[in-house]
């Protein structure tokens, strides 16, 4: 009898065990295959162009969720590109629950301008403000229409991953956007915070509207996933601290989305911001700045000059409320209506 229920009970351990291991569905993208325990990186066509975007996958053993961490969608802006190419270093596929993506390169023509340009060469435009994208539209709305449908359709939560541009000075911030679904929202504000940075900023003018969602996170957003904006580096520099910054954040949220193993370390000491205030220069000439990144100034205060070609003060531009200095213009010659000073309020 003992020996009947040993097996039984035996049989029964197997059976369960052998549910547990029931094999995942293979991950496609972009008609590309990754089976279970498994890493594949490709180069993934875009459809109507002669583009091809370099994607890694890591399909993990167990279920979870699908994550997408994006590089590269601005053409000089390199930190998070040298980071996700060491992440993809790093990743064990047998340890990983759910889905990884790493996008390593979003708008590869954008990024070959010699760091010049964050803009698509062909038609000029800003990725980040084409999406949701369209099949039959120029180059970026392509390229937008394929990571809406291949990469957004496809993940659960995304982080879009951006820093300061070539002429621009830029203090390390976190984007939550928010679109007026409470438990949206929430989790996607949860999930910044987790990231290890200090500076959080609330995001909420985009469009509600899926069908034009503008940019790259509020499309995944409009389409009820948790859509991230981190902003770490700048002025079109690769800075080794700023690539071990960004590591360290993406580390911390994948682990805030328990798809590996280890602790998330805590993130404390928040600063969140409930609005940008934008400071443009009323004529055009050459910038002199008064302020410092990431400087706290008081209402009024002096954030720079512009000059004419003589060096006459033609502007000044002064604080029109007390605000954090996250933006700053780096190269000194400005057009008319050009922001020069974007200031975070809490
Ligand atoms: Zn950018």
């Amino acid at each position: 009898m003992q020996t009947q229920l040993c097996s039984l009970a035996l049989a029964f351990c197997l059976f369960v065990s052998m549910g547990v291991s029931a094999a995942r569905t293979p991950f496609e993208l972009a008609g590309t295959v990754t089976t279970e325990g498994t890493q594949n990186s490709f180069l993934a066509d875009v459809p109507g162009t002669d583009v091809q975007i370099p994607i890694t996958v890591f399909h993990g053993t167990q279920e979870g969720p699908v994550l997408t961490l994006s590089a590269g969608t601005h053409g000089d802006e390199f930190p998070a590109i040298t980071a996700v190419q060491r992440l993809r270093e790093d990743i064990d596929p047998q340890a990983l629950k759910g889905t990884l993506i790493l996008v390593h390169g979003a708008n590869i023509p954008a990024l070959h301008q010699r760091g010049l340009s964050p803009l698509h060469p062909e038609d000029g435009k800003n990725l980040n403000r084409e999406f949701p994208g369209s099949l039959e539209g120029t180059a970026t709305e392509r390229l937008a229409h394929f990571l809406t449908e291949e990469i957004v359709g496809r993940t659960d939560y995304l982080a879009d991953l951006h820093s300061g541009s070539a002429n621009q000075w830029l203090w390390p911030h976190i984007y939550a956007p928010f679109v007026g679904d409470p438990e949206l929202d929430a989790r996607t504000l949860a999930w910044a915070k987790t990231a290890g940075m200090r500076h959080v900023v609330l995001y909420g003018d985009r469009p509600r509207d899926p069908t034009n969602s503008i940019s790259y996170p509020n499309t995944a957003m409009t389409r009820g996933k948790p859509g991230l904006t981190l902003e770490i580096g700048d002025r079109g520099l690769n800075d080794e601290d700023d690539v071990r910054a960004y590591l360290d954040a993406l580390h911390r949220l994948i682990l805030a989305l328990d798809m590996l193993p280890g602790q998330l370390p805590p993130s404390e000491g928040h600063v969140v911001y409930e609005r940008l205030i934008e400071v443009e220069t009323p004529e055009m000439g050459l910038f002199e700045r008064r302020c410092e990144i990431g400087e706290l100034v008081e209402q009024g205060a002096l954030l720079g000059l512009v000059r004419d070609y003589f060096g006459d003060t033609i502007a000044e531009l002064r604080a029109p409320t007390r605000g954090v200095v996250l933006m700053l213009r780096h190269a000194p010659p400005v057009n008319q209506g050009a922001t020069l000073v974007t200031l975070g309020v809490e």
